[in-house]
């Protein structure tokens, strides 16, 4: 489709949404989008639907309503960023880059919510990040974050999230490359601040299944860090750029093959730090050479096989995160990696593909909303009678888990590596704490 350029005014010159214009000019209001959006759907309001809040982003482009207007900051506030609507849209708009344009663009006017600006402060900065995750696993070990989960309100909510992210203990098993039709290339994990700091042991199961398909696994990228999503969806725009370079530089470095990312919403980022960097040549060539060697762990699982496991006689359902399959477009290969667990009895969830109403920190900035969205899916993975849900994401692990526990319900969450890894592990049942 020819796009032509828009002659109306313009009265945000210079600004994230004047250069993002030609996107919000691709929408051509048809409304395939609307049955996508979760936040439509559950509010049942056109300006909560991605048709409606285009129209308000180009309002705002063209000075028909200030920056400031509370219709505005809003339905964009609402926004999950889960880009269903990039998926469902036949005139390919890129929401998700809209969205970010806009949230950058309202934030020179605007100061983000207190704990968002929290939130967001300390995943900035590592010696604040490592503390709040050492005092997560305290919280955690202490049996603290399961009794606050029972608790009403964000806090309890939070609780819950962390004490969903409790595993048993792996018994400190290494990665070892020890099937024979190794492939050689050499990976390294970005480890993340979520995964490494409350999922450890889901990094180390990652590790280990690359291992077991024949990945050289034994690098690191020293100086990795935050990925920068959580940054750039809120649209600050400088700490995700700050946050990007350091992880170029980092991967640059340690040269491999592959980036394996484990989590969705940090894959998603980094395959799209080009797009940071839209007037900035010499960073844009280089963010552009990382991010074409970044993989999600399940494309490298089904790119070396992944050699069968199990059996593993279990009942699960698979959760598909927003970020993997609407923004990575990444479909089949976490089912391919649950499909060749020998045993595991993997029934279909109903609606897998809408968001879980986690976005980031969106659960704790907007909570009745995220619970809203939720509650469909707490329902849907009840009619499964599935023991667990697998899904390739901290945020969705988390929020599901969390919605799970609180529901006194006896499913929990697991990424797909873990199950294979205890698979390839155990070949027999598996045991999850309560
Ligand atoms: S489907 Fe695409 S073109 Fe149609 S209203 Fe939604 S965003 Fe606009
Ligand atoms: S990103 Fe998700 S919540 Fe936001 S408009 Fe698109 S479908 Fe709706």
């Amino acid at each position: 489709m020819t796009q032509r350029a828009s002659t109306a005014p313009c009265a945000l010159p210079g600004t994230p949404l004047a250069n993002a214009r030609s996107g919000i000019d691709a929408c051509v209001h048809c409304g395939f989008c609307l049955q996508a959006c979760p936040t439509y759907l559950t509010l049942d309001d056109e300006n909560d639907s991605p048709r409606g809040r285009i129209l308000l982003m180009k309002a705002a482009l063209e000075g028909t309503i200030p920056l400031e207007s509370e219709t505005l900051t809003t339905h964009i506030d609402r926004c999950l960023g889960c880009r269903a609507c990039e998926t469902a849209c036949p005139a390919g708009v890129p929401y998700g880059h809209l969205l970010e344009a806009t949230r950058a663009t309202m934030l020179a006017g605007r100061p983000l919510p207190f704990v968002a600006r929290m939130v967001l402060a300390v995943f900035a900065r590592k010696p604040l990040l490592a503390l709040l995750m050492f005092g997560g696993r305290i919280t955690r070990a202490t049996g603290l974050a399961s009794l606050l989960g029972r608790l009403p309100g964000r806090l309890g909510f939070a609780m819950a999230m962390l004490a969903s992210t409790r595993r048993p203990a792996a018994g400190g098993r290494r990665a070892s490359a020890d099937r024979q039709t190794a492939t050689s290339e050499q990976v390294v994990l970005l480890t993340g601040c979520v995964m490494e700091g409350l999922l450890t042991e889901t990094n180390r199961a990652t590790e280990r299944v690359l291992a077991r398909n024949g990945f050289v696994v034994d690098g690191d990228a020293a100086g990795q860090g935050c990925c920068g999503a959580l940054h750039a969806h809120a649209g600050d725009r400088a700490t995700a750029q700050r946050l990007a370079r350091c992880n170029i530089e980092a991967f640059e470095r340690a040269n491999p093959d592959f980036i394996c990312v484990n989590a969705a919403g940090c894959g998603s980022m980094m395959k799209e730090y080009p797009a940071l960097f839209d007037d900035d040549a010499e960073w844009r060539t280089r963010a552009t050479a990382v991010a074409a060697r970044v993989r999600d762990v399940s494309e490298l699982l089904v790119h070396a096989g992944p050699a069968p496991a199990g059996p593993l006689t279990i009942r699960a359902t698979y959760d598909a995160p927003c970020h993997l399959i609407h923004a990575q477009r990444i479909a089949s290969p976490p089912l391919v990696v649950l499909r060749s667990i020998q045993g595991l009895d993997l029934v279909p969830l109903d609606g897998t593909e809408h968001c879980c109403g986690a976005a980031g920190i969106y659960n704790l900035v907007e909570p009745e909303v995220s619970a809203d969205v939720l509650a469909p899916k707490l329902r849907a993975i009840a009619d499964t009678g599935a023991a667990v849900v697998a899904t390739g994401n901290p945020g969705c692990m988390m929020q599901i888990g969390a919605g799970l526990l609180r529901a006194g319900s006896a499913t929990r969450v697991r990424h797909p590596v873990e199950l294979l890894d205890e698979a390839y592990a155990k070949g027999a049942d598996v045991s999850f704490p309560a």
